[in-house]
């Protein structure tokens, strides 16, 4: 059988549709990224993520396709045959590895989907799952810090292969302790190393976390952190974050709740341009735009 993969969205490589592309080859199927002018499959493979995205409009007709992909449906889930597989990197052109070592989370954010996804944290596997001796690697945990002997287990691994990491999905500021600034600082990191400051209530976590990882091994300048702005913030708490981090030397990156807010979209532009984030007052930039 011919199966064709298709990925409607994301600018990552699709976790999913790798690992699926992988099970299929070694059910002895032909598989290949789709396209639509020159292919024809027997089945196809899809998979969505964004609401906004719109769909993909080429599906041949009369071709049944496999739908997934949160965006899709919010329950979809891989078979556990085709979740253990080792995500088929050549076929797309990814050069790193990707993978979860857990799934799920322990809070209850109202505006990520993780929750109602995956569930409560649990531990699902480690870097040798999907590790094929790539120098960089790409960890998706939702939130590594809520289970500490993973992040152990997962930080010494990653310390002992000498993996270039980025710890894509973030950490949590609430839960970083001494211990684990330790053994993070040792990962040589592929960016900077992420965390969330979603809204001002969080303010002396950051403090403290900040502190924490500073003194123990992790320079300001590997530290970033998300700032979402419109939804339960008003502006001048979006300003109040944006700035307390430039006061404590760590990078700010606006993540927009609604991307069709002209606000948002000024207030991202502004922070995320770090040029003119160093040399332009918001005041200013606002009345210029
Ligand atoms: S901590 Fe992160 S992953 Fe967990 S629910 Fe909140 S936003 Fe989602």
């Amino acid at each position: 059988m011919n199966v064709g993969i298709v990925q409607v969205d994301g600018k990552y490589p699709n976790l999913a549709l790798m690992k699926s592309a992988t099970w299929y080859e070694l059910q002895g199927h032909k598989v290949k990224i789709f396209d639509p002018l020159f292919d024809k499959p027997d089945l196809i493979l899809a998979s969505k993520i964004f609401d906004f995205t719109p769909d993909y409009q080429y599906f041949p007709e009369g071709v049944p396709v496999i739908k997934g992909g949160i965006a899709y449906d919010i329950k979809s889930e891989l078979p556990p045959e085709i979740e253990n597989c080792c995500p088929h990197y050549e076929l797309f052109g990814c050069d790193h590895a990707m993978g979860f070592t857990t799934r799920g989370c322990i809070r209850k954010c109202k505006f990520c989907k993780v929750p109602e996804k995956e569930g409560h944290i649990r531990e699902v596997g480690d870097i040798y799952d999907f590790w094929r001796g790539q120098k960089q690697l790409m960890l998706l945990d939702n939130n590594l810090t809520a289970l500490p002997e993973q992040l152990e287990r997962t930080c010494k691994q990653l310390t002992k292969e000498k993996i270039v990491t980025d710890f894509s999905q973030g950490l949590d500021i609430r839960l970083i302790n001494a211990d684990m600034t330790k053994l993070l600082s040792k990962v040589r990191l592929w960016k900077q190393t992420h965390f969330a400051f979603d809204n001002v209530r969080l303010e002396s976590a950051v403090r403290r976390g900040i502190e924490i990882l500073t003194t123990n091994g992790v320079a300001h300048h590997k530290l970033m952190f998300y700032v979402l702005i419109g939804f339960d913030s008003t502006p001048e708490e979006d300003l109040y974050r944006v700035e307390l981090l430039r006061s404590l030397k760590v990078d700010p990156f606006v993540m927009k709740f609604n991307k069709d807010n002209k606000y948002q979209r000024n207030f991202a532009r502004w922070v995320n341009h770090k040029a003119v984030f160093k040399t332009v007052k918001w005041e200013d930039y606002k009345s210029a735009v």
